[in-house]
């Protein structure tokens, strides 16, 4: 009979296969949720399960300190809230979301995020439109619009990385909600141009599609078009139709109505430009579907020639002074390349302008009354971001960008886990974990990835160089780095974390990295282009010469980011760069903060049933791979570091009492027989300790006194 506890590191015997056990039995009683130390583990139940996140739970969780201990999503709000109300700790607080696609990120932090506000709501007698809690609450739903989609995974499935920033001012009880800040990481923008077979476009087309009266579809004219290339009408549901209502009242919640206009126009104006298709006449460059052009043309405020131009015919400039010389481009995918670069580059824009309206009503909400110059303001932070991801074939740019920041997010945890457990072992009298030598160098994959001579380091010189390196010759390029990196290791034993190359017979284009989650193989196919993501110099002056007023905004902005981030001492910042450096700020926000975490797990990957039976649902298998991936499975071996088996001094005691001498006195506490018996048997000594709270062993000194306590 396997335990059912609700802290996985209080399991007597702490190994993956314990942890599993312990979990599924908590999923088969529909319990949810399960402490791992400080780490908070969410199963995902994989149906609507309302009773967990009522009103009275919330009650329950914000009023009764009973429930302190209780493993749930309110419980770790009210315990980050509480760190930061009394000024527990560090004064920021932080509370990062893990697992991969479809466990339940998203629905975790809305949680969170809900019972936060449900707080400041309790705080505030009066709430009304323009306080922080429900701008909050309405920009989600624009948010998710824009930048989820369906995935073979996940219907909603977030396609960027999120850290919502709650701010608030004051202290103890009286500490309030101000502001709030979101910033996004790496939105998948190739998803606007081009969808894998079965996957959908962001959510917004197809609310649009669905939703838009009929009136402003003549206007966008959107009617009577047979298919749309980016967005199929035909995939549109009533779920869309219901969300187009959502997103266009959250968008007047937010006082955005001017936007919900102009929004309309670019994504049709988008519809128009991938109907687009390319034809030779005469080698010269035409199109069959010159209405979408046109269409396309008017919305954006362009010339329709012009724009055409831009898509058929390249620029080159050899220096800066030189005449830049003009080509047709060679191909049907050159022309639509282009195309498709301009529509992402449109709807990136567009993503971040959308974002900068709302996080400045964020800012400027009602909620500070005349505190603001009496308190230094306290962040508390909440990261949604993309899990690790592996697939098969074709793991690219995207998918490295992905696993660096969940390396770099997972070193973090294990340093700083690895330094309380250090602490914790100290108040138990015990020796302390030798953090370098043992556990440090192990995890420490990060500048294999990002450093000086690493993979990152590769890929970006190659785009400041331009000399045409193939997919190929690329990835000798990392393989060789990689080698050269590993070179001065050697004396050391061969780690599970060095990164192996992939060694094939054909010329390579794929380099295996040995993440913390798992071996991936990346290929280096297009990696180049990708990671220099480069907008001609032509696509730029001419939307600049724009008509359209939403388009000159988008380009106010990003004229600015695309001088400033264009060139680096006369070089372009690569996407490898550019995202490097947010997750440098990252880090340096989470350094500021006290970190919680909650790994998600979803337990089958079949789609939500509501018939079936939390047993019905658990593929041990994949489950197993993600507490690996998401760093269960590491928090349970920092916690174990050394002595995998712990117990109280009373089980010890009981169990092993004749060890202790030949009778037992009745009138020693428990924590002194324990002593005695690791007296009596100095053989033991290394193998189980006496802690101050509990007994730590490991398997072999139970092993020992299993063999002992039979012999006398
Ligand atoms: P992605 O990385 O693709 O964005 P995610 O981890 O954010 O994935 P969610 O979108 O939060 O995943 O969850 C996927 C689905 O699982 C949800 O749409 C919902 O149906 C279900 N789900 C997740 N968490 C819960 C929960 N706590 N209660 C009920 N259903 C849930
Ligand atoms: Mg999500």
């Amino acid at each position: 009979m396997h335990e059912n506890i609700e802290d996985l590191t209080h399991l007597k015997k702490l190994d993956s296969s314990t942890v599993l056990q312990c979990l599924q039995s908590r999923y088969k009683q529909k319990q949810f949720y399960t402490w791992a130390g400080p780490t908070l583990v969410a199963l995902n139940p994989l149906k609507d399960v309302p009773d967990l996140y009522s009103k009275r739970m919330m009650h329950l969780f914000a009023h009764e300190s009973f429930t302190y201990k209780t493993p749930h999503i309110f419980a770790l709000g009210q315990r980050t809230l509480r760190h930061l109300q009394w000024g527990l700790g560090k004064t920021h607080q932080a509370i990062v979301v893990n697992g991969e696609s479809g466990a339940g990120k998203t629905c975790n932090a809305l949680y969170l995020l809900s019972f936060l506000a449900a707080m400041e709501t309790n705080n505030n007698e009066v709430p009304n439109s323009s306080n922080i809690e429900v701008l909050l609450c309405q920009s989600n739903p624009l948010l998710e619009a824009l930048g989820n989609a369906q995935t073979l995974k996940n219907e909603n499935s977030s396609r960027f990385g999120k850290l919502i920033r709650l701010v608030y001012l004051g202290e103890g009880a009286s500490t309030q909600l101000v502001s709030a800040h979101i910033e996004t990481y790496l939105l998948e923008s190739t998803r606007v141009a081009r969808q894998a077979a079965g996957e959908r476009n962001f959510h917004i087309f197809y609310q649009m599609l669905a939703g838009l009266s009929d009136s402003l579809k003549t206007e966008l004219e959107l009617k009577d078009v047979p298919i749309w290339e980016i967005a199929s009408e035909r995939d549109c549901n009533a779920v869309d139709e219901a969300q187009f209502h959502a997103t266009v009242a959250a968008l007047e919640k937010l006082s955005l109505e001017d936007t919900a206009n102009q929004l309309w126009k670019l994504l049709a104006a988008l519809l128009h430009l991938g109907n687009i298709k390319f034809t030779v006449t005469q080698e010269t460059w035409t199109t069959n579907q010159r209405h979408h052009l046109e269409s396309a043309a008017r919305l954006l405020g362009l010339n329709s020639n012009e724009l055409f131009q831009v898509f058929t015919v390249r620029n080159f400039q050899a220096g800066t002074k030189s005449p830049a010389v003009v080509r047709p481009c060679s191909s049907q995918n050159e022309c639509a390349a282009r195309r498709d670069t301009l529509i992402k580059l449109l709807y990136r824009m567009m993503f971040d302008t959308v974002l900068e309206s709302v996080n400045e009503k964020l800012q400027h909400t009602n909620n500070d009354q005349g505190q603001g110059h009496l308190f230094t303001p306290k962040y508390l932070c909440i990261l949604d971001l993309y899990g690790f991801e592996s697939f098969q074939y074709g793991n690219s740019l995207e998918q490295l960008c992905i696993n660096y920041a969940n390396e770099r997010l997972q070193y973090y945890f294990t340093i700083n886990y690895l330094k309380e457990q250090q602490v914790h072992l100290a108040n138990e009298g015990l020796n302390s974990i030798d953090l370098d030598e043992n556990v440090l160098d192990k995890h420490n994959l990060i500048s294999f990835l990002d450093g000086p001579v690493s993979v990152f380091g590769v890929l970006n010189e190659e785009c400041y160089l331009n000399r045409g390196c193939d997919d190929s010759q690329v990835c000798i390029r990392i393989q060789s780095s990689l080698n050269e990196r590993t070179k001065g290791v050697r004396s050391m034993p061969p780690s599970p974390r060095m990164p192996r190359v992939s060694r094939t017979k054909a010329p390579p284009v794929e380099f295996a990295i040995s993440h913390y989650a798992g071996l991936v193989s990346y290929s280096t196919v297009a990696m180049l282009d990708k990671n220099r993501d480069q907008v001609p110099g032509e696509m730029m002056s001419l939307l600049s010469k724009s008509k359209s007023p939403f388009i000159k905004l988008l380009l106010g902005k990003d004229a600015l980011i695309f001088n400033a981030t264009h060139t680096m001492n006369g070089r372009r910042h690569t996407v490898l760069a550019k995202f490097k450096n947010s997750l440098d700020n990252l880090m340096r926000i989470l350094n500021a903060c006290d970190v919680h975490y909650v790994r998600c797990i979803r337990p089958s990957v079949s789609e939500i049933h509501y018939t079936s039976s939390p047993s019905q649902r658990w593929d041990q298998d994949y489950v197993d791979a993600q507490l690996k991936a998401c760093g269960v499975i590491d928090t349970i071996k920092v916690s174990s570091f050394g002595y995998p088996i712990r117990m109280s001094h009373e089980e010890f005691a009981t169990r092993y009492q004749y060890l202790s001498s030949s009778r037992r006195d009745r009138n020693l506490d428990a924590k002194e027989i324990c002593r005695r018996i690791s007296e009596n048997y100095p053989q033991m000594a290394s193998e189980v300790r006496v802690g101050n709270s509990q007994m730590y062993a490991t398997e072999k000194g139970i092993e020992m006194a299993e063999r002992w306590k039979l012999q006398v």
